[in-house]
Formats: structure tokens, sequence, C-alpha cells
């Protein structure tokens, strides 16, 4: 059996989020018809596309039967705002390593994490530490751990973004609600456009592609640079995700996956220039705000492709708004310029 159900999850997300036809887009753009699928209408202080990955990586943690949640993130973090709110909910501790120093302000993802109680501690880390925390080792959050080991409770470590197999069960089961989205409106979607960052949230839609098949290409917009290929990742974060719950779809190959680096920028939470037009252009055609960081680059990249007639002006096409917004207010330097 592959069905998705099977496996253990808390309730924490707005479910289904909404598939909006954004026809104002659509008109300006005369492309193809364009679809935002409101991931970051999933609540949880605000919401995005962590809360999914969380409802099956904290059913695991009570499971564990954990008592503080242990995790890292930039000082902008959407994965750690989320985390904090999420173990809030479930009574958990929470205690973040933020990548920085301790800033005279709390803006954004920061300010809710302080306001969400969080254990906050300010630690400066390199990429090759972030790329071990992934592997599994635990160069930033070890230390921490055994402190709270020490302390008689338990500790749930949680890498970055959420990305492990238990996280990617998160996106199989938003390709099964967008399935049925489809089939109640009667309407066939060509694409599921979204943006890039560890690749968990496209491995999960690429599974769910397969397990639930409805003739949907998965295209990923990048907004970081790694030393492996996305698509390589992705394809290795499938098969360990088919490996690890025994899941029937066959294995990935990198030539599979989609992804386009063409509008990161000078690199990851840089904002772009197209990618903060692009957050102006949604604002004010459909009301919708995207951040700099990740959807306005994705966005820009869905403009630029749709500009270029990559998309048929007979298909259709679902943009995933993975949420972010709240960044927009640690970045208001940045995105308040007189339209760029
Ligand atoms: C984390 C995040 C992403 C990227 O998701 P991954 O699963 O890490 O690829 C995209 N958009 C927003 C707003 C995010 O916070």
């Amino acid at each position: 059996m592959n069905s998705i159900e099977k496996y253990p999850k808390i309730s924490l997300a707005f479910l289904p989020t909404p598939l909006e036809y954004a026809r104002n887009l659509t008109k300006l753009l005369k492309g193809p018809r364009i679809f935002i699928k409101h991931d970051n209408c999933t609540g949880l202080a605000f919401g995005g596309n962590k809360t999914r990955k969380l409802e099956y990586i904290l059913a695991d943690a009570l499971d564990k039967k954990a008592d503080v949640i242990i995790t890292i993130g930039g000082l902008q973090s959407n994965w750690a705002r989320q985390t904090a709110a999420a173990a809030r909910k479930i009574g958990l501790k929470v205690i973040l390593v933020l990548n920085g120093n301790k800033p005279e302000e709390y803006q954004g993802n920061l300010l809710l994490d302080s306001m969400l109680g969080c254990d906050i501690r300010f630690k400066p880390y390199t990429d090759e530490d972030e790329q071990k925390e992934e592997a599994g080792e635990t160069p930033i959050t070890g230390e921490i751990a055994e402190e709270v080991k020490r302390n008689g409770q338990i500790p749930y470590i949680i890498p970055l973004g959420g990305c492990n197999s238990l996280g990617n069960l998160g996106y199989i089961s938003a390709i099964k609600e967008i399935k049925s989205q489809s089939e109640e409106k009667d309407i066939h979607f060509d694409y599921i456009v979204s943006a890039v960052g560890t690749g968990g949230t496209q491995a999960g839609m690429e599974l769910g592609l397969r397990l639930y098949p409805m003739d949907t290409k998965s295209y990923g917009i990048s907004i970081s640079r790694h030393i492996k290929p996305k698509s390589q990742e992705i394809a290795d974060l499938c098969n360990q995700t088919v490996k690890d719950f025994e899941l029937e779809c066959g294995t990935f190959s990198p030539q599979e996956i989609t992804i386009n680096y063409d509008y990161i920028g000078e690199g990851y939470a840089i904002p772009t220039i197209d990618g903060i037009k692009a957050i102006h252009t949604l604002a004010q055609t459909e009301g919708i705000i995207l951040d700099p960081v990740y959807t306005g680059k994705a966005m820009a990249g869905m403009i630029d492709l749709i500009i270029k007639g990559f998309f048929k002006k007979n298909e259709q096409v679902i943009f995933l708004h993975t949420g972010g917004e709240i960044a927009n207010f640690a970045y208001h330097k940045d995105v308040l310029i007189e339209r760029k």
C-alpha cells in the first residue's frame, strides 16, 4: 500500500489551502492560466511550506517523547519560526541556533521567534558545519542536546528546513490535495512552479506526482547554490524517502528533476531587482504578498519564462506560494524602494 494516510502525522495546518485563479496576473502576462496554491495560508504564526513537513516530523518527536526541539536556521529563517510555533502548539520547548550575531533590532521572523518564547542562541556557523548537520553529525546542535540531557530532558534535533525523509512526506500529501482540487475544479495542471531551497518541498512533490499521477510536471526555481547540483540532491532525497518508507514508486535520477538556476542573483537571501519587481507586480495585480528570499525570485523566474514563451498559452500553471512574507519587514529597506 502506498497510501500516505498510514504514516502518523499531527494536524497543524489549515488544509486544504486555497488554490486561486490569478485572473489579473494571467491577463497582464498574456500567457498560460496562472493559479496560486496558497501554502502561505497553512497557519502557524503566519504559515508557509514548513508547516506540512512539521506535521510528520513533530509526530515523530512526540513518539520519541521529546521535551525540547532543537533546530538551526538564519536570523530570518521561516523554518525556525514555523518550527517554534508548531512546537509551542504541542507543548514543547524550543531552542533555536540562529546563524549570526545578536542584532540590535528584532524584526520579521526573529521578532516572532522571540514572541514565541524560544530560547534563541546566536552562533555564526559555516556552510561546512551546516552540511555536517544535514548529514546527521551535530557540530552546531550537539552540545546543546547534551545540555538538555543534563537537565533531565529529551532533546529532538531537526535539520535545517525540515529536510529529511519524514519532512518530505509533507509535500506528498500536498500533491494528493492538489490532485483532488484539480478534479473538483475539473482543471488539468501542466506545471507546478516553486522556489527551491533545501529541495525537500520539490522532493515531496516529485514523489507525490508518482504516487498520485496527474500528468503534471514539477518545475523548481533555485534560490541558492550548493556544492552538488540540486537535481542530484533532490533525486537523492526522493530515493532516501522511497527507501525509508518502502514507497512503491521506483527510483529517481537527477535527469528527471527540473531545476532552473537563472534567477538566484548574487546568492541566497540577497534580493534581486527582478525579484522585488515581482513582489510589487503580485501585490498590485492580485493583492498577494511574496517574499524577497524565495517566492519573489521564483515568481520573477516564472514571469520571465512566460515572457520567453516557455509555457504555452493554453497551459495551466500552478505557482506554489511557499510563504515567507514576514521577511519583508526585515528587508524593508530593499523592498520599499520606489518600483525598482
Ligand atoms: C524554506 C522555504 C522554501 C524552500 O523549501 P525547501 O523545501 O527548503 O526547498 C521556499 N519558500 C519559502 C518561503 C521557504 O521558507
